[in-house]
């Protein structure tokens, strides 16, 4: 018997929530977001700054041609042509060597691994680390795994950080695992990188707003969900900062927010609480100097830095797993990344102008542990469903995830 859908409530108009929405839309259901800040976009949400006075990313947001779910996304709301596909030639640098090298996953990928053993004083025997995620159990840490491989500090942790925002003592290596499984493993057409050609904002959060726009769905700004009233196992009521929402017997509810928010709501359930820090230094620098940098992105080792991308106007730094710093002055922070960039470029160059973003509850810590705890928490059934990046447990917490738990969630209804 078809399930009569009167109307789904979307909470959270992040990508998840926007996400939802979309397969909704494309399913003839009647839905309604309402959206706790002033702005769509959640994580993923570009700005004008004043202070570097350029329109910014709050974060690096790097996507593989693997990411399907996030292509069909872009199909749907008809942006794909707003982005730009570049290789995956990624240029190395060791600030305590001062050695620099090159690993390409768009081309063979065996060939480039295996064969050219990149890392400086490394053999074939090293890479068959990789093999090692071939098979892994779900309790496994990446450093459990693979910490004692001559590649682990210039290779595996460089990665692990930058996939899942956890440090590798913690990270599960089965979702790496799954990772490497639709990238690397794969091959070089999975292993090419999405960027933007101007920012998210235009090229995902915009045009999804134009097409739910489009589509006369209804998005509530400024209302943030303080309480749900529950009756025999069902969500009755939905209360907002100036609204109250009575939800009826065919009416659904998908809540598309991060799970230190769900707690908020739900106190008894048991949710990862810890979150880890992403640190984004953004600096404009000079068109002329802006022509030393040739990669588009490169990965620093022994460095506080982890990854910097040569964006249309600035360079931009990413540093995971930051916790650490969130009680650094970000001045200091701003001037000990640039000494390391002017390093890597071999000139010492000054920048116009600069802006620290801290990213605090940037991804909930990817351990065994907390995956298990999502999986678990998966299984709870009532008129209500959880969408959003942290609920897709074999995925990092990613733009991809948090797109396919909206279309996850449609399809559960
Ligand atoms: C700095 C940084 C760098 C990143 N880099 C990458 C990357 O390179 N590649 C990649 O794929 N992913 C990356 N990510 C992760 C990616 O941004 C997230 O996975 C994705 O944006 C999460 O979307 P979401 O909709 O699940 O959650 P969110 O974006 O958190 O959206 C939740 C929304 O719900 C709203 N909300 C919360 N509580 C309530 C409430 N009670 N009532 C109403 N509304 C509420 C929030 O305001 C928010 O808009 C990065 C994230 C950060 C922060």
């Amino acid at each position: 018997m078809k399930k009569i859908i009167n109307k789904v409530h979307i909470i959270g108009a992040g990508l998840a929530g926007l996400s939802t929405t979309v397969n909704a839309i494309k399913k003839n259901i009647d839905c309604e977001i309402y959206e706790s800040s002033k702005i769509a976009g959640g994580r993923c949400r570009s700005f004008f700054d004043k202070k570097i006075n350029l329109e910014i990313d709050n974060g690096n947001h790097l996507v593989f041609s693997a990411n399907k779910n996030f292509l069909d996304f872009c199909e749907s709301i008809g942006t794909l042509k707003t982005f730009k596909l570049i290789s995956t030639n990624l240029i190395f640098f060791d600030l305590n060597s001062s050695n620099k090298w090159e690993i390409s996953f768009d081309k063979n990928i065996f060939k480039e691994i295996f064969y050219k053993c990149p890392i400086p004083q490394t053999i074939f025997f090293d890479y068959l680390s990789f093999f090692k995620f071939l098979l892994v159990k779900s309790k496994t840490t990446v450093h459990e795994l693979v910490g004692k491989s001559k590649i682990y500090k210039t290779f595996w942790e460089p990665f692990t950080l930058a996939v899942m925002n956890t440090s590798p003592n913690f990270a599960s290596a089965k979702v790496l695992s799954n990772v490497l499984k639709e990238t690397i493993f794969k091959g070089k057409k999975n292993c090419l990188i999405y960027q933007p050609l101007e920012n998210w904002e235009k090229s995902l959060i915009q045009p999804a707003l134009k097409f739910i726009k489009k589509h006369n769905v209804q998005i509530n700004y400024n209302e943030t969900l303080k309480k749900v009233f529950i009756d025999q196992g069902k969500i009755k009521k939905l209360v907002f900062t100036t609204k109250e929402v009575e939800i009826n017997s065919d009416d659904r509810v998908i809540f598309a927010i991060p799970p230190s928010n769900i707690n908020k709501l739900f106190p008894d359930y048991s949710l990862p609480c810890d979150y880890n820090t992403i640190l984004n230094i953004h600096y404009k620098v000079s068109s002329i100097n802006q022509k030393l940098f040739k990669n588009e992105i490169s990965g620093f080792i022994n460095t506080v830095s982890q990854w910097i991308f040569v964006k249309k106007d600035c360079i931009s730094v990413t540093v995971s797993d930051a916790n650490k710093f969130n009680t650094i002055n970000s001045n200091d922070i701003t001037e000990i990344v640039w000494e390391e960039i002017c390093a890597f470029i071999g000139k010492k160059i000054p920048y116009l102008s600069s802006q620290v973003i801290k990213e605090k509850k940037a991804t909930y810590i990817q351990s065994p542990k907390n995956n298990s705890l999502v999986q678990k928490f998966n299984n709870m059934k009532k008129n209500n469903i959880f969408a959003g990046d942290w609920t897709q447990n074999n995925l990092p917490c990613t733009i991809e995830a948090s797109i396919l738990s909206g279309k996850k969630a449609i399809e559960l209804l």
